[in-house]
């Protein structure tokens, strides 16, 4: 009845990154490492990481005709996600430069290129993807007014997951349409504003009183509350030895957008969800730390 159980529509990005001894001041020139080339963007790493997992994903996307946006499609492509939604052209493919120092500390500045490129218009041209999916998952490395024309474009009885990431106060119409909310500390605290409150469970309340049927609130190495109309319920995360966290909210919020999909409960689904962002942190990178379905069961 649907074609994909997951269409992710967001950002693809190339991650520059050079280390160095001292991250530059203002005017200043330093030295650093050879340059590493990651695929990364939220969207194109909720995608990979959902693909990876096994399930049928696309993403609706927009890179540049160059170099970095045929790398993005090439990782995307190894790890089964179809890219016919991805459009080329009209601006740079989306960079990230990082500059990471000795002690894992980073400067990052984003050049979102064609990201910002990718506008209501390709959404409604890609309607027959919005329609053929049974979950369709968004952040914010795109322009707010095309996640409003996503929810907009939903079919009925597809369900909408949104990570508002980079956070900023969120429409009714995109809040109403959430079914999780997905929130770090950090989300949590300017999606609500002035009223966050002290808690996660406080965070995770004031939130759910935004319009979202149901709310989840990412705690790192605490695992994840989830909460809706039932109540709040707090779900562990699994014991592992932390090496790079990056990414692990993006396979979270992957896993979780999935399980939704075949039915599993907020709390089944975030405790499946656990586990894979527990595993993505146990490896360097984002997509490369990515689990698949085997090693997820064999935690
Ligand atoms: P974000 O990367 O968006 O800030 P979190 O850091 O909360 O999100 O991580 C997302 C999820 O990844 C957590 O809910 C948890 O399940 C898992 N996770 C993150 N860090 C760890 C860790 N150190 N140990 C185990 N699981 C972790």
């Amino acid at each position: 009845m649907y074609d994909y159980d997951l269409l992710v529509v967001g950002s693809a990005n190339a991650d520059l990154v050079i280390g160095v001894d001292r991250r530059p001041g203002a005017g200043e020139t330093v030295l650093g490492s050879d340059l590493a080339v990651h695929p990364g963007g939220k969207g194109a790493n909720q995608g990979v990481a959902a693909a990876r997992l096994g399930a049928r994903t696309a993403l609706l996307a927009r890179v540049g005709d160059d170099g970095h946006g045929r790398l993005l499609l090439d990782s995307m492509r190894d790890a089964g996600v179809d890219t016919g939604g991805v459009l080329v052209g009209g601006a740079p493919t989306g960079v990230a430069l990082i500059t990471v120092d000795p002690s894992g500390d980073n400067s990052i500045v984003v050049s979102p290129g064609a990201n910002g490129r990718l506008v209501p218009e390709d959404v409604e041209a890609a309607a027959s993807l919005l329609q053929a999916s049974r979950v369709v998952s968004a952040q914010l490395e795109i322009p707010m007014e095309t996640v409003e024309e996503v929810v907009r474009g939903l079919r009925q009885g597809t369900r909408f997951v949104l990570n508002p990431s980079p956070p900023r106060p969120l429409p009714p119409e995109v809040l109403a349409a959430c079914d999780p909310l997905i929130v770090n500390e950090h989300e949590a605290r300017v999606v609500l504003g002035a009223d966050a409150g002290a808690t996660p469970s406080e965070w995770a309340e004031a939130l759910l009183a935004l319009g979202p049927r149901s709310v989840v609130v990412t705690l790192g190495k605490e695992g994840a509350l989830v909460s809706d109309a039932s109540g709040v319920a707090h779900v562990p995360s699994v014991k592992v030895e932390a090496v790079d966290t990056t990414g692990a909210g993006d396979a979270f919020t992957a896993a979780l957008a999935w399980r939704l999909g075949l039915g599993e409960s907020l709390a089944e689904a975030a405790r499946y969800a656990t586990h894979v962002g527990a595993l993505a942190v146990t490896r360097e990178g984002a997509q490369a730390s990515f689990p698949t379905a085997s090693e997820v069961a064999a935690l």
